[in-house]
Parts: structure tokens; sequence; C-alpha cells
């Protein structure tokens, strides 16, 4: 598979400058509203936005019980902060958990983990598997993972301030997550090693 179809779920998010980076790393990429539109593609993003607005619109589109299907039979999903939330298999939403998501990670995450004084904030990231130095990797209301399953496995952590150690980056098996937005800086690696991940599938 010299260049993968990979979908990016278009129901909410920042689904073009996924769009983009897939295709820098050498995909084709197709926009996924539809089961059928699922059933298409090799690989699929679950872009950052807000996570209970993407699963109520998957529910609307008919797309929740597909996509769980899709990823308990193996499909490579990448999901970068809201999408890193909706592969969890458990969320704590600071008291209530997020009663359902896409789940396939065995972890639990904590949504807006990074509380109001840091909203929004940048640091570099070593990635395990990256060759090329740290990720410059960018934060928006991000969540970060609480505790992984003996399934999952860290690939990165926040290595300074309070939320130092925190687990900011996931794999587990065909599934990727990141709490930050490598779509936004430019820097195609974490997008080339899902595409990767996508071609060894
Ligand atoms: N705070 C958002 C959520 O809980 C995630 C933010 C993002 O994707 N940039 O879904």
């Amino acid at each position: 598979m010299a260049r993968p179809t990979i979908g990016v779920l278009a129901l909410q998010g920042d689904v073009r400058e996924h769009a983009r980076a897939l295709s820098e790393a050498g995909a084709d990429v197709v926009s996924v509203r539809r089961p059928k539109e699922l059933a298409s593609v090799d690989g699929l993003v679950l872009p950052g936005g807000e996570s209970t607005t993407i699963l109520k619109l998957a529910r609307v589109f008919e797309m929740l019980g597909p996509l769980r299907a899709a990823i308990g039979a193996g499909l490579p999903v990448y999901g970068a902060c809201a999408g890193m939330i909706l592969l969890a298999d458990r969320v704590d939403d600071g008291g209530s958990p997020l009663d359902e998501t896409f789940g396939g990670i065995d972890m639990q995450v904590r949504r807006n983990a990074f509380g109001r004084q840091v909203d929004s904030f940048e640091e570099d990231i070593d990635v395990d598997g990256l060759a090329g130095g740290p990720v410059h990797a960018v934060f928006i209301r991000a969540p970060w993972v609480e505790s992984l399953g003996p399934a999952a496995t860290a690939l990165g952590r926040v290595s300074a301030g309070a939320a130092a150690g925190r687990i900011v980056a996931v794999r587990q098996q065909n599934l990727l997550a990141t709490s930050f937005h490598p779509e936004l800086t430019g820097d195609g690696r974490i997008h080339a090693y899902f595409c990767d991940l996508v071609r060894n599938a």
C-alpha cells in the first residue's frame, strides 16, 4: 500500500488541518461522516474539537456502532486531543464520567486536565519511536492520561512543571492518541508515524 487511504472523521473539529498533514505524509485523504465512507478507509483520524459534540453527532449520524465495530476489528485510528478522549475506554470528566466513547485504548483520561491557568500551552515532548528530537507540542484544553491498562504503552510524557510525568502520547496496537495537536505545528512526524502504522497494519 504505497498511498493508504486515510479518513478524517468530519463531524466537528479541526478536520482540514489533519487532512493537510495526512496528504503531506503521503496518504489519500477522505472525509468520513457516514458508515459507507468509514468502510472505504485503511485508517482514520479523530480530530481535536469538543468530544461531547463529536459523540452527539456520531449518534445522530449513526456512526457510534460502526466506529466501535471498526476499532474492534483492528482499524488503525489516531485521535488527537478530543480524539484521544474518544479512544479512551474510561473518561473522567472532573467528577462525572463520560458515559460512552468509541473506546479501544485501555486507559482512563481526564478531560480539560491541565486546568484553567494553563488552558493552552506549548512544550517540547520526547515521543518514543520518533527520530529527530522532541515534538513541539501544542495543548488546547487538553486531556491527560490518568492511568494505562497493561495493553497500552505510554509514548510521551510532560517533562516539567506541575504536570511533569503526565502521559500525553499513547499507543495500543493499531491505535494512537496524543493530548496535543501536531496538525497545528507543521511538524509532520506524528502523521507520518500514523501513515506507517496504517501501511503496516
Ligand atoms: N476540551 C476538549 C474536550 O474535552 C478537547 C479540546 C481539543 O480537542 N482541543 O473534548
